[in-house]
């Protein structure tokens, strides 16, 4: 019985691991003093549209801090790590 009292709780941790990682992997989108930001997926960085290197994915609108990272991303795509 206590293996199973152990199963349990090991499972419930790690349900609570999950959840709490799912949450911080969410898209994030920022509204800073009235000018929206969006996080570059790349390297995390917050950029306004304005200086943003904008890329486009099935009508999506991404946003990047630069030309590299907006590359960086492409080739994940097409290496099919995303
Ligand atoms: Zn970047």
């Amino acid at each position: 019985m206590r293996f199973l009292l152990w199963l349990l709780l090991g499972y419930i941790g790690f349900r609570i691991i999950k959840s709490l990682l799912a949450g911080a992997h969410k898209p994030e989108k920022t509204v800073l003093a009235g000018s929206e930001t969006f996080q570059d997926p790349v390297c995390g960085i917050y950029v306004t549209p304005e200086d943003a290197t904008v890329g486009r994915l099935e009508g999506q609108r991404i946003y990047f801090c630069s030309r590299e990272c907006l590359d960086k991303y492409q080739e994940k795509l097409n290496s099919g790590s995303i």
